[in-house]
């Protein structure tokens, strides 16, 4: 799928418009999500112009995917989430019902969590 630099992750990378950010480095800013689902909701997105998590382990350089993933870590330290507990997940294409076409993680924390996804059985 290609990149549509319109998205609206695209105009934060760009400061077009605000977010609350929580972390920054060369290659990732982490920000809390503007409707959060959880008491504690980030997400970390990838500065480079990836759609998915499939691009991006696909294309990525060794730099970008090494410092995507230390700023994961430090989002953690710096919200103090790992103690208790807290997920990580990313959504992807028309199954995972991806909507903003950037690959971004979210951080979910701040309660039990529960199960990972209701069973298929269910
Ligand atoms: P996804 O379905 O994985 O693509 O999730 C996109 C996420 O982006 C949702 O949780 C939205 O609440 C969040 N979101 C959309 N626009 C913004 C924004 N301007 N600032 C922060 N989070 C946003």
């Amino acid at each position: 799928m290609a990149y549509n630099d319109q998205n609206i992750f695209a105009k934060i990378l760009r400061g077009d418009i605000p977010c609350d950010k929580v972390y920054e480095n060369d290659y990732a800013l982490a920000f809390r999500d503007i409707a959060p689902q959880t008491p504690v909701h980030v997400l970390v997105i990838p500065k480079g112009p990836y759609v998915s998590y499939v691009e991006f382990s696909e294309q990525a350089s060794d730099a970008e995917l090494a410092g995507f993933m230390r700023a994961v870590g430090a989002v953690a330290a710096e919200l103090g989430i790992a103690e208790a507990g807290s997920r990580i997940l990313s959504n992807q294409g028309e199954d995972g019902n991806q909507e903003v076409p950037h690959f971004h993680l979210h951080m979910l924390a701040g309660k039990n969590l529960g199960r990972m996804i209701k069973p298929i059985d269910e």
